[in-house]
């Protein structure tokens, strides 16, 4: 352990910020089990004497959309009172455990000692913190006094789940409407196990239904029974179903069989795990993977390809590399641009930029045509003056084929509006309707759709109260 000076407000210049947490990756890519390991809590007890706390903190105000009292919580695991620092992490934030594992920490972005000498580990200070809390058995059920007020919910990702437990502890009666057979949207049939293991998902579900949240799953409302029958029997209808449609890539050969998107790959992996099927609806075992877009997704995508037992595994993406450091076109306390290399890419495969895929060709074997390669341009990106990417010219002289027996297409997910979601579910916007999450915002964070869920009970709740 370092010895600190006496002066520990210096501590940040003293003590670095680790690496990270992870397990080895020889060891992690043999199992599903979540790939951080909980820290030693003395790293993270000197991590914490490394907040500066701020007169203006930051990662609180602007960082973290839930606005976590930050400081306050570092302080109490800086004085050893872990009760305390929970106390402070619950009163703004639903779901600590999903969010110390899967956020990329907006708040460590805007941290003051992350502008020169590495942020606090402020997720994985939270992550202690909720797990010692459920370990001590501090996270209890609610116990609210009934208001005889009905809410209806429509998705249980983390907008929905966070309205609900909002709903509920201001008193109200809420049902939670899931298509699936589980649930947790994304966190259950996205983010791969080995980012956020589905025992957390439903300890937290569990804890929701004997605080009275109901969830009825496998209905599918606008099909299993309609919004306007449920506008009739709650007095308010939250509508928190996400982004439900892939962006597609609608070029030459796109009809091949062997092109997924990727949540048929990470969809169907986490239903396996879950024992919901008995088989892969797509598996990247013994082939050579192209996942087509370098963000989140795609390499949620590798990680999973490379458990599966894919040959070869290469990411590529259009827009340029970013710079291994904060791009000046983002300055502190912004959410930095910059090249982000994740659990997954430092377990195999490879990634290209500024790749442009102008088609996809086809192999007839056993007188089937399947995909069998990529044709791709190298593209020239000009940039503005502070390096933020403006436009792109192909190359078009250049080509290359990238051979391939499988491709997943990461490109992200279609923002949709209040009015088409309404029509989609056969009615149209009414009073008492309100919309949260993704469905609201397009494309987001669990941390952006869970605060946005809290917005929405509020909304609600206020609602509820001018109704009598
Ligand atoms: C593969 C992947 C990985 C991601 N990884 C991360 C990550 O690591 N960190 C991060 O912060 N964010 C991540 N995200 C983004 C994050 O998961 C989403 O922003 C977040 O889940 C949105 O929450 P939501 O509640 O609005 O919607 P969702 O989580 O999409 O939940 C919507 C729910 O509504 C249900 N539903 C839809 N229509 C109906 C209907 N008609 N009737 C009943 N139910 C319905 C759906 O089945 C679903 O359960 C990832 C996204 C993807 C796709």
């Amino acid at each position: 352990m370092t010895v600190l000076k006496d002066d520990s407000s210096k501590a940040f210049l003293e003590i670095a910020r680790p690496a990270s947490f992870y397990r080895p990756a020889e060891e992690r890519l043999h199992d599903w089990k979540e790939v951080e390991a909980l820290p030693d809590p003395e790293i993270l007890h000197e991590q914490t004497l490394r907040c500066m706390n701020c007169g203006i903190p930051y990662c609180h105000g602007y960082g973290c959309p839930l606005e976590n009292a930050i400081p306050d919580f570092n302080r109490e695991v800086r004085c050893g009172d872990w009760r305390s620092a929970w106390e402070i992490l619950a009163q703004t934030s639903p779901f600590p455990e999903f969010t110390s594992r899967v956020c990329p920490a907006l708040c460590e972005g805007s941290c003051s000692a992350g502008a020169e000498y590495g942020s606090v580990t402020i997720r994985q200070i939270e992550k202690t913190i909720i797990e010692t809390a459920f370990a001590n058995g501090w996270v209890t059920p609610d116990t609210p006094k009934r208001t005889g007020k009905r809410v209806a919910i429509v998705g249980s990702g983390p907008a929905g789940l966070a309205a609900a437990q909002a709903l509920n502890r201001q008193g109200h009666e809420v049902t939670v409407f899931e298509k699936e057979k589980s649930p947790g949207g994304l966190l259950r049939y996205g983010i791969p196990e080995f980012k956020l293991e589905k025992r957390i998902v439903n300890r937290r579900v569990r804890l929701m239904e004997v605080s009275g949240i109901e969830f009825l799953c496998a209905t599918r409302v606008g099909r299993d029974i309609s919004p306007d029958y449920l506008l009739r029997k709650y007095d308010a209808l939250l509508i928190a179903t996400g982004t439900p449609t892939p962006r597609d890539l609608d070029i030459p050969g796109r009809s091949l069989p062997g092109i997924h998107f990727a949540l048929e790959l990470l969809g169907g992996q986490n239903r396996l795990l879950g024992h919901e099927t008995d088989l892969l609806p797509v598996s990247a075992k013994g082939k050579r993977v192209v996942i087509i877009g370098g963000g989140d997704t795609g390499s949620d995508c590798l990680g999973t390809a490379l458990r599966q037992g894919a040959i070869s595994v290469e990411q590529i993406e259009i827009m340029p590399k970013p710079p291994v450091e904060r791009s000046p076109s983002t300055p502190w306390p912004e959410w930095p641009y910059m090249l982000r290399t994740s659990s997954s890419h430092i377990e195999g495969g490879s990634r290209r930029w500024s790749i442009l895929s102008k088609q996809f060709l086809g192999n007839k074997e056993d007188g089937r045509e399947r995909v069998a390669g990529i044709e791709v341009y190298p593209v020239e990106w000009s940039f503005d003056e502070r390096g933020k990417p403006l436009r792109f010219v192909p190359k078009s002289d250049n080509p290359e084929i990238i051979p391939c027996d499988l491709v997943l297409l990461a490109l992200g997910f279609l923002k949709q509006n209040p009015k088409s979601i309404a029509e989609e579910l056969g009615t149209t916007l009414q009073e008492g309707m309100f919309f949260c999450g993704d469905a609201a915002s397009g494309p987001s964070l669990v941390v952006r759709a869970a605060a946005d869920g809290l917005r929405a009970a509020e909304r609600i709740g206020e609602f509820l109260r001018d109704r009598k």
